[in-house]
């Protein structure tokens, strides 16, 4: 059988190179593509491609609004082949995969609107001694070629909510996929064109971070990155970029607090533990920390175990599969080394620990401490950790207590303590009565601490992208 083989998209041309690496099914293992590996030639013309784009041939705003609706036509009739692509190269269930497809699509139509309404503002400077005669006002512009760098947990709609907002705002992009899992992004970029973009407004360089990545980032003329993945590498990206503009979306450790009074308890465990281990914990606002009032305590358990228990763990192409394989074997085996050190802190694993190759199955941890890696670094694997508080307060503190600060979970009936949450989690999201891992694609999307700089969602997205120019005009 010959395998396919992908290209790095470099202006018009899909082009090959003699060194390729391979794309796996991370269920079976068997391979999927062989992809091109960019060398540093090739990322400098993708970066000349996108920088002759954007000087030669400006996209007008509805011409950017009918290609991106366009694509979203396009995705909408390719939907199946593109769910059953982010399965088998990521490992997510389908239904899961199914939902990234419909949220991607979703995030390309936002992004269409949001073309039509960039605007700057007027700028009263009349409110000032001796400028009479002079009306100032803002405009927005693209800030130039963007480098987009993508992780593996969201192949389509992350790499969706990076084009999608920079082609809106009239930027040229270099997009690096992960090299984990490309394809969706490569069928993202073949659907673009077919829709109608110039070539040159989207390139795609494949390869490694250390390799591929890094070249991107010595290329001086990119004027932004945006940026979602690890914090280490997202710290290192802006160390490496001077001063120019990144945006850069990291990890979490996810705070979900249950209150005694949460409006309904049975809801709040069915979230926070199905969100716990959807997408095997690889969601950067995954439920991981779960602090719940003692006198729930253990009736949350017991639910806790119940709902795992039902949880079906397996291929991840069939329709009944919940869980089925993370990123890759090795990343399984780490997230199982963690569960054994925390046991061997004195942690209790209530349900699951148990795991087959890459397939980790639902774990749930009691009687864990602030200390064990669980608790305070990024699990990123279907595992959660379950915490009695007896005040609220202690709860909240301990939610703060991470280098993290993505998004948070609260239940609770209580108008007062919700508004108190909002203000004393620290965090670029508080969600109220839904889980940490609540997020509707056209809001504020971005974290604080190690979570990162910079708000994702096409608004805003389209805001980090284009920069603001003061017009001062002497009416003589
Ligand atoms: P990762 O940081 O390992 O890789 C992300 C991307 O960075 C990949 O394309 C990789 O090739 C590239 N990269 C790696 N080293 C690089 C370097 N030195 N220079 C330039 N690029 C480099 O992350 P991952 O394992 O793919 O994804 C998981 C992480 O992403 C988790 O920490 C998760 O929380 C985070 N994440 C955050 C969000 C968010 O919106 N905040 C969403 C999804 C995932």
């Amino acid at each position: 059988m010959s395998i396919l083989v992908y290209g790095n998209l470099i202006g018009r041309q899909w082009r090959e190179s003699s060194e390729t690496f391979p794309v796996v099914h991370k269920y079976s293992n068997e391979i999927l593509a062989a992809v091109s590996k960019s060398s540093r030639e090739d990322v400098a013309e993708a970066v000349s491609c996108a920088a002759a784009a954007f000087r030669g041939h400006k996209l007008p705003v509805m011409k950017r609004y009918g290609i991106l609706r366009k694509a979203a036509e396009l995705f909408e009739a390719r939907k199946e082949e593109l769910a059953f692509t982010i399965v088998r190269e990521c490992g997510k269930a389908l239904r899961d995969a199914r939902a990234e497809v419909e949220r991607g699509i979703q995030t390309f139509i936002a992004s269409a609107e949001e073309a039509k309404r960039i605007a700057g503002k007027e700028v009263p400077i009349q409110g000032q001694p001796g400028q009479e005669g002079k009306i100032a006002f803002t405009i927005r512009v693209p800030v130039g070629v963007i480098c987009a760098i993508t992780p593996f947990n969201f192949p389509f709609n992350l790499v969706a909510h990076k084009v999608a907002p920079a082609l809106a705002a009239g930027n040229a992009i270099v997009l690096k996929p992960s090299e984990l899992a490309p394809i969706s992004a490569v069928k993202m970029a073949e659907i673009l064109l077919e829709a109608g973009l110039p070539p040159g407004f989207l390139n795609i360089v494949n390869g490694s971070g250390e390799e591929t990545g890094q070249y991107l980032l010595e290329d001086e003329r990119i004027a932004m990155y945006t940026f979602t993945g690890s914090a280490g590498v997202g710290k290192h990206i802006k160390s490496s970029t001077g001063i120019r503009k990144v945006s850069l979306e990291l990890g979490n450790n996810s705070p979900n607090i249950v209150h005694k009074d949460a409006p309904d308890i049975e809801k709040a465990i069915r979230l926070c533990v199905t969100r716990g281990f959807a997408n095997n914990g690889q969601a950067c606002i995954s439920v991981q920390r779960i602090y719940v009032h003692r006198d729930i305590y253990h009736d949350f358990i017991e639910g806790a175990v119940s709902i795992a228990s039902q949880l079906k763990v397996g291929n991840p192409e069939l329709e009944d599969t919940l869980l089925g394989p993370m990123i890759s074997e090795k990343a399984a085996m780490r997230a199982e080394e963690w569960i054994q050190e925390a046991v061997q802190q004195g942690a209790r694993v209530a349900f699951g620990g148990v795991r087959e190759g890459a397939l980790l199955h639902p774990t749930i941890l009691t009687e864990v401490t602030p200390d064990m890696k669980v608790v305070c670094q990024e699990v990123f694997a279907p595992v959660i950790c379950i915490v009695p508080y007896d005040e609220v307060e202690e709860a909240m503190d301990a939610a703060n207590h991470s280098s993290y600060g993505l998004q948070a979970g609260f239940f609770t009936s209580s108008l007062q303590l919700a508004l108190k949450a909002a203000q004393r989690l620290e965090f670029g999201g508080v969600i109220i009565n839904d889980a940490s891992s609540y997020r509707a694609d056209i809001m504020p999307y971005g974290g604080v601490k190690d979570s990162g700089i910079g708000k994702e969602g096409p608004y805003y997205a389209v805001q980090e992208m284009t920069e603001e120019r003061i017009v001062v005009i002497d009416m003589g």
